[in-house]
C-alpha cells in the first residue's frame, strides 16, 4: 500500500478542512501566549492552498507538498508560515519525483520535515513549539514504518504522538518564538503551533486508508 498524489491531495485538503475548522481555538491558543493570529494565520495558508488545488492537479505526491510549501510561504506572515512552509518544501524535496509513497518514504518525509523546522527555527525539544509535537511524532512513524506498518497506520499512530506531544507543552516555559517575551507567564497553556501539528497529522490520518 501507498500513497499516489491523488491521496496526498485528499490529505492536504482534509488538513485545511480541520484547520479551518479549528480556527477560533487556535487563535485562543495564541491569544494566551503570543499575539492571537495563528487561527488567521494558518485557515489563511491552508485556503490559499486550497485555492491552488483548484488551479493546477499536481501529478506526484512531490509535487503536492511542493505546492503546499511555496503557497505556505508566500501566504502566511508570522512565524509558522516560513516553518511550516520548510517543513513541507524539506518533504517535497525528499520525496522526490516518486509516484507514489509507503510508509518508510512518510517517515522519511516528516524527518525531512522536522530538520528544516529545526534548521530554521533553531528550536530545541522543551523549548514549547511545534516541535514538541513533531519530534515525537516522526520517531512514531519512523518505529512504525520499521515494523512493516502501512501508511494508514503509521499516519495515525505519529498523531497520536502529536497529540501526546503538543499536551506536553502546556506546563512548558517558551524560550522561542512571541511566547518567550512571557517567561514564566507563558507556563500553563498549550502551544498553538504544536496544537495545528497534531490537527495537521490527525487530519492527514484520516483521510489514508478511506
Ligand atoms: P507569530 O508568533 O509570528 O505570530 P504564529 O502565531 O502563526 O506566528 O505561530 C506561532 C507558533 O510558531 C508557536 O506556537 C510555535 O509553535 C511556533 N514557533 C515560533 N517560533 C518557533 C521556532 N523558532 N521554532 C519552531 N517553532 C516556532
Ligand atoms: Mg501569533
Ligand atoms: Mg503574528
Amino acid at each position: 500500500m501507498s500513497c499516489t498524489a491523488r491521496e496526498v491531495t485528499a490529505a492536504v485538503r482534509r488538513g485545511a478542512e480541520v484547520i479551518s475548522v479549528h480556527r477560533d481555538e487556535l487563535v485562543e491558543l495564541d491569544r494566551a501566549i503570543g499575539d492571537g493570529d495563528h487561527g488567521e494565520n494558518m485557515d489563511r495558508g491552508f485556503r490559499a492552498v486550497l485555492a491552488q488545488l483548484e488551479l493546477a492537479d499536481p501529478p506526484t505526491p512531490g509535487a503536492v507538498l511542493k505546492l503546499v510549501a511555496t503557497t505556505l510561504i508566500s501566504s502566511v506572515g508570522g512565524a509558522s508560515g516560513p516553518l511550516f512552509g520548510t517543513a513541507f518544501l524539506r518533504a517535497a524535496s525528499t520525496v522526490g519525483d516518486a509516484e507514489s509513497l509507503d510508509a518508510t518514504a512518510i517517515a522519511a518525509s516528516l524527518r525531512a520535515g522536522v530538520d528544516g523546522v529545526v534548521a530554521r527555527g533553531k528550536a530545541e525539544p522543551e523549548d514549547k513549539t511545534m516541535i514538541d509535537a513533531l519530534l515525537p511524532a516522526v520517531r512514531a512513524a519512523e518505529e512504525s514504518a520499521g515494523r512493516g506498518g502501512e501508511p494508514g497506520g503509521t499516519l495515525a499512530t505519529a498523531a497520536e504522538a502529536a497529540e501526546v506531544g503538543a499536551r506536553s507543552t502546556v506546563p512548558l516555559v517558551a524560550r522561542k518564538g512571541r511566547a518567550s517575551y512571557l517567561g514564566d507567564r507563558s507556563a500553563g497553556h498549550l502551544d498553538p503551533g504544536a496544537r495545528s501539528v497534531a490537527l495537521l497529522l490527525a487530519a492527514f490520518a484520516d483521510v489514508e486508508g478511506a
